[in-house]
């Protein structure tokens, strides 16, 4: 379970997340959706530890985690500008996160194999990121986001810079893959259809402020501001 309370946070006099206050059951998908500046970036990299609040608390499973190092929050992100090591294998990217864990070898090695399973990528571990597709990169960063068993997932436009048909291909992967590691997940997108199509419940953010939290169905059938009914429907 993932708590916020009271969240914000401002750059200069801009509010970019203004008294934010949500909470997420274990296992849900989670749709962060808005207009281009609204703070979804912002809110994830408070969850994340990259940013730190002006206010507000965030727990994770009832522990609050506001001072808790990003490593040690039990989180893992896959943010569209936040890139494979170009230098590294695709074994080696996935066992970063094991790696500065100092597990031993061994336990590495069968981590990574069965994060290579799990994300269809056995027989590419040898490769660099320059050797794959697109597509291939983003389940690496995948791979690399769950090596450590994070409770909580944070996706930020993963597949932003995907063409449309890997793109979809991609989206029912991911969906499947959360319900199969029971985890739960935010995962910010511009694209409304995608957010229905795997989000279990939406959260819809705007000029910093939480608009609406709610499933899909709700958010369409029973738009709770002006906002959200403007912004359901239309391309962002
Ligand atoms: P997008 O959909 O374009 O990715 P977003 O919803 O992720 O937008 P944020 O990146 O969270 O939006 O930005 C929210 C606001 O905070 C914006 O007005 C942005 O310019 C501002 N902002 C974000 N990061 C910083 C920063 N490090 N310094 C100053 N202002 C920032
Ligand atoms: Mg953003």
């Amino acid at each position: 379970t993932i708590e916020v309370r009271n969240l914000s946070k401002t750059f200069g006099s801009h509010a970019a997340v203004s008294n934010v206050s949500f909470s997420i059951n274990r296992g849900k998908l989670i749709g962060l959706l808005g207009p281009s500046g609204g703070g979804k970036s912002t809110l994830l990299r408070m969850l994340a530890g990259l940013e730190t609040p002006d206010s507000g608390d965030i727990f994770i499973n009832g522990q609050r985690v506001n001072d808790v190092a990003p490593q040690n929050r039990g989180i893992g992100f896959v943010f569209q500008n936040y890139a494979l090591f170009k230098h590294m294998t695709v074994f080696d990217n996935i066992a970063f996160g094991l790696t500065i864990r100092r597990s031993d070898k061994t336990q590495i090695k069968d981590r990574v194999d069965e994060l290579l399973d799990l994300t269809g990528l056995r027989g590419f571990q040898h490769r660099y990121p320059h050797q794959l597709s697109g597509g291939q990169r983003q389940r690496v960063a995948f791979a690399r986001a769950l090596a450590p068993r994070p409770e909580l997932l944070l996706l930020d436009e993963p597949f932003a810079a995907i063409d449309a048909k890997v793109r979809k291909e991609l989206r029912t992967w991911l969906k499947q893959l959360i319900s199969t590691l029971g985890i739960t997940s935010i995962f910010v997108t511009h694209d409304q259809d995608e957010a229905v199509e795997v989000a279990d419940e939406m959260l819809i953010v705007q000029q910093g402020k939480l608009e609406q939290q709610g499933s899909p169905v709700a958010i369409y059938t029973e738009p709770q501001t002006a906002f959200v009914a403007g912004f359901i429907g239309s391309s962002t």
